[in-house]
């Protein structure tokens, strides 16, 4: 069962290697805390699962699904948004360019889109960006509780995350200037691959 844990995943640059759109400090603590909160809290899940398979008793499958639902889905949307992020210049371009051009009509009218979707998620949240396979094309989801609230089905393809902790040092209240500055360290290259 232990080949099954799931290990947190290290970020694909240095930690300053995003400023300034996002701070060490934030980073660190984003990625080593908080993330690794998420994976403990999978597995630990993940054990208590295990339990009840052995012993025949599904009597808390309400409790465990909701922690499975929210520690899972913060795992996997804190992985691609990791990746969602590069300090290299990218732009959309390719299979990748052509869908969002079908879809969206533009990349700018799908950065205003991603954009609204990440700034007016109440409280806590994400935009993200998907594709769904049933219709083959890319939609552009909110997420304001990841455990409650998603598109069955979607592959994530780059989300921003809005919760207060992957901003709140550097730009406290002000969550507008943070998702405009994400905006200028999309890794097009790695959505492309997603795609
Ligand atoms: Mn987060």
């Amino acid at each position: 069962a232990d080949s099954h844990l799931y290990p947190l995943p290290e970020l694909p640059y240095d930690y300053d290697a995003l400023e300034p759109a996002i701070d060490k400090q934030t980073l660190t603590i984003h990625h080593d805390r908080h993330h690794q909160g998420y994976v403990n809290g999978l597995n630990s899940t993940l054990e208590s699962i295990g339990k009840a398979q052995k012993a025949g008793d599904f009597g808390d499958m309400q409790k465990l699904s909701r922690k499975l639902a929210f520690h899972g889905s913060g795992h996997v949307l804190h992985t691609i948004y990791w990746a969602s992020m590069t300090p290299k210049k990218t732009q959309p371009k390719g299979a990748l360019l052509k869908a969002i051009e079908a879809d969206f009509g533009s990349v700018d009218t799908l950065k205003g889109q991603i954009g609204a979707a990440a700034g007016s998620a109440a409280g806590s949240g994400w935009g993200l960006l998907a594709y769904e396979p049933v219709g083959d094309r890319l939609v552009v989801v909110q997420i304001e509780k990841h455990e409650n609230q998603i598109f069955c089905g979607v592959v994530p393809l780059m989300v921003i995350d809005v919760w207060e902790h992957a901003y709140y040092l550097k730009y406290q209240n002000r969550r507008g200037d943070y998702v405009k500055a994400v905006m200028d360290i999309l890794d097009w290259d790695s959505t492309a691959q997603r795609y």
